[in-house]
């Protein structure tokens, strides 16, 4: 290496790999807290903003963003949902979240949700570097991890902290750092998958509906008043150009038809993707130096609205762990970080998994299957009990300590 290609050096308490909702909102709450760190994104911020997928936020998750002073636009511009719809047999049965348990989910897309944390960031003096290539994580079984990359300048950088932090996604890089005699990789694939619209309609309904119908699943979700999000199941082979819009249309109504004669809003279609269903978990979600957060350590199936939420609880158990290390040099909390938020990632593993499972029809289903799923979803709809069981795994767990975070 020539001296002018010698890296620039950062150093930092806390390097992050990932400049998702994850890593910003973990440098976010660092930074407030006055813990340096620096963040590292392979992508441009236009294109993360571009990227369509979660919508559904938990109430803990809600008083994160708000409490944290990333932004209040996910109060007045998010819509709260106080329930939800499962619709079968071609009728819908309501289950009221607030009546069952107190709580409600907001719909405020994820997109929106990164937009309010890069520009927190960016207001705060957070480092970030974005459009970044070439990430290489070293030394994470010693106390002085290192993070080298190219900047978008083509330069060659290093960060050099005391903790890094794999927020890279599912596919993360960082995880496979952690040697295979100490990784645990529990997978699961399914054999369907989702095909997602975007559309300028207005909105079919107030709520999100989840239909389970003879002709499969499909999930009507909303973005705004003029732009809908839905869903219905397919083969995880499915090539979104073999469907035009005529056909798109035609599975939605068909999946969604019933005696109360319930027609979907159709618009113009403008995204169409087909989404695989997997589940995934690495155990542990720490090794020396290197921790994971978010899908970097596990991923769910989308039915359920769990992901981007167990990102944000991921971190509700890291940034005060970090904090403690740090400012008190205590580093108890951080040897119990991965316990700690793997007793949440697999309840909320559970919870997408049943839901998934409840919902879709496989390929071949016998009929004592088709009507014992259907049996399921009465016994869930038609109890106060079993609303509650639905409400509380939905809307997230009130059972993990909240530290308010007001800078
Ligand atoms: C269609 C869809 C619908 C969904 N709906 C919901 C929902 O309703 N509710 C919900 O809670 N969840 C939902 N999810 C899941 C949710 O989107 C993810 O769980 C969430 O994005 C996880 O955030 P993250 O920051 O961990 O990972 P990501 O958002 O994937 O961010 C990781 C970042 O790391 C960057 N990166 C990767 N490798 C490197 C590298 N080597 N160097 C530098 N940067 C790197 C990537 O560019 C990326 O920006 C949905 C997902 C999809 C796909």
């Amino acid at each position: 290496m020539t001296a002018d290609r010698q890296p620039q050096i950062v150093r930092t308490q806390v390097g992050i790999v990932g400049g998702g909702p994850a890593g910003l909102v973990l440098a976010h709450l660092l930074h407030g807290q006055g813990i340096d760190c620096a963040v590292i994104e392979a992508r441009d911020p236009e294109a993360i903003r571009n990227t369509h997928r979660a919508g559904i936020l938990e109430s803990a998750t809600v008083r994160m963003l708000a409490d944290s002073g990333v932004d209040g636009r996910v109060l007045s511009e998010g819509h709260e949902h106080r329930g939800t719809t499962l619709r079968f047999d071609g009728e819908n049965h309501h289950i009221d979240f607030q009546d069952a348990v107190g709580h409600s989910v907001w719909l405020y897309p994820q997109n929106e949700v990164f937009w309010d944390l890069a520009r927190a960031c960016e207001r705060d003096g957070v480092r970030i570097f974005w459009s970044v290539s070439d990430t290489g994580v070293h030394d994470v079984e010693t106390q002085d991890p290192r993070i080298t990359f190219t900047d978008a300048g083509g330069a060659p950088r290093e960060i050099q902290a005391s903790i890094v932090v794999g927020a890279d996604g599912s596919r993360s890089m960082c995880r496979k750092l952690i040697p295979d005699d100490v990784r645990q990789d529990h997978f699961i694939e399914y054999p369907f998958a989702w095909f997602g619209i975007l559309c300028e309609a207005p909105p079919s309904w107030p709520e999100l509906i989840y239909a389970n119908s003879p002709a499969g699943f499909a999930l009507i979700s909303q973005r705004s008043e003029t732009v809908q999000r839905m869903y219905f199941q397919c083969d995880p082979e499915t090539d979104p150009e073999d469907w035009d819009d005529r056909a798109i249309w035609a599975r939605l109504q068909e999946c969604l038809s019933g005696p109360d004669g319930f027609r979907l809003e159709e618009g113009r279609i403008f995204d169409k993707t087909v989404l695989r269903f997997r589940s995934y978990v690495c155990e542990p979600l720490r090794h020396h130096s290197l921790v994971l957060v978010g899908d970097a350590g596990h991923t769910v199936p989308p039915t359920g609205a769990k992901g981007l939420n167990l990102a944000f609880c991921d971190v509700r158990v890291l940034a005060p762990a970090l904090v403690a290390l740090f400012r008190d040099g205590d580093g108890s909390r951080l040897a119990g970080y991965s316990e700690q938020a793997l007793q949440r990632v697999w309840k909320a593993q559970n919870f997408s998994y049943w839901v998934t499972k409840m919902m879709h029809a496989r390929d071949g289903e016998s009929a004592f299957e088709q009507k014992r799923r259907r049996g399921e979803l009465a016994a869930i709809t038609g109890s106060p009990y079993g609303r509650a069981y639905f409400a509380e795994s939905y809307t997230g767990w009130q059972d993990q300590k909240y530290v308010r975070y007001a800078n």
